[in-house]
């Protein structure tokens, strides 16, 4: 558990399977063994990062290279379970039971890099989600991360390589500080980047616009086999953490876009940040809603 005080709580995760519930979608909690989840972590970070939580979790205390990143004896337990619901969710749409997986998670991940946890983030939970349907044969993939903070682990998990496309829309400057418009990829990777910055005071006018330049993107490049969305709701107009305007129909507007760009194929998405209690359960509701089509237009 994280200290009094700090945006990123346990009740986090009520407030994300009460939306879910809300909006009738087939949400996932972790149900796979301690070591598969650690070894799906393997396949994104160091085995030293790794350690570094489960040894300080063991002891109680401390934090995992940065003061954002305090640990209690639950921490191990609940990164690595973040991580198994992901690769879950990953299971389900490969068996597929599910068009629409809500992997409902935290701690978050977009932060979290190869040998360094950072911004609430310990292990990167939709990097191992793709490693694990890249690993069954399941590709190529794109990820769109619309977390009011740019996504900097998942883009530099992913920089070089041309199987993930992945696309951020984010408050910039803010946050981590990466993300500008020039970031774009490297090597093979080039061109399989693409960020959206935004300028802080956004509204859903301007999302819309920024989501529909993203998801254009992706089509003009790759088709994907899945869609994964890293879906923080920190956008939203109360969050204490971001500096945007979104609204709730707003949230339900953006999933309604990506539903629709899928054209049929399944979505995965993954919980991000989001600050606000009740802000976060309703924005669930409505973007969970908009993706399967319930939303009120
Ligand atoms: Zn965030």
């Amino acid at each position: 558990m994280t200290p009094p005080g700090h945006p990123e709580r346990p009740e986090r995760l009520a407030a994300a399977l009460e939306g879910a519930a809300a909006a009738g979608a087939v949400a996932v909690v972790s149900t796979i063994a301690e070591a598969s989840a650690v070894d799906a972590a393997r396949t994104v970070h160091a085995a030293s990062l790794i350690e570094r939580l489960r040894a300080l979790s063991d002891r109680g205390r401390g934090f995992v290279d940065t003061p954002d990143n305090p640990v209690s004896a639950g921490s191990f337990r609940a990164a690595w379970r973040a991580v198994g619901a992901c690769v879950d969710a990953a299971a389900v749409i490969e068996a597929g039971k599910a068009d629409i997986v809500w992997a409902a998670v935290r701690p978050p991940g977009h932060h979290a890099r190869h040998d360094h946890a950072m911004g609430y983030c310990f292990f990167n939970n939709i990097a191992a989600a793709a490693e694990s349907l890249l690993a069954r044969g399941i590709g190529p993939l794109a990820i769109v991360d619309f977390d009011v903070h740019h996504g900097n682990g998942t883009q530099e998990h992913f920089y070089q390589r041309d199987d993930v496309y992945f696309v951020s829309i984010h408050q910039y400057p803010f946050f981590p500080g990466t993300g500008s418009a020039d970031e774009t990829g490297a090597g093979r990777g080039l061109g399989f980047t693409r960020n959206v910055p935004l300028a802080a005071g956004a509204d859903d006018e301007t999302y819309f616009g920024a989501v529909a330049l993203g998801l254009d993107e992706v089509t003009r490049t790759i088709r994907p086999a899945v869609w994964l969305i890293s879906a923080g709701f920190d956008a939203h107009q109360n969050d204490p953490l971001g500096g945007m305007r979104l609204s709730e129909p707003g949230f339900a507007r953006i999933g309604a876009m990506i539903a629709e760009v899928s054209g049929g194929s399944p979505v995965l998405a993954v919980m991000e940040g989001g600050y606000e209690r009740k802000a976060l359960r309703e924005s669930v509701r409505s973007f969970l809603d908009g993706l399967a089509g319930n939303a009120a237009p």
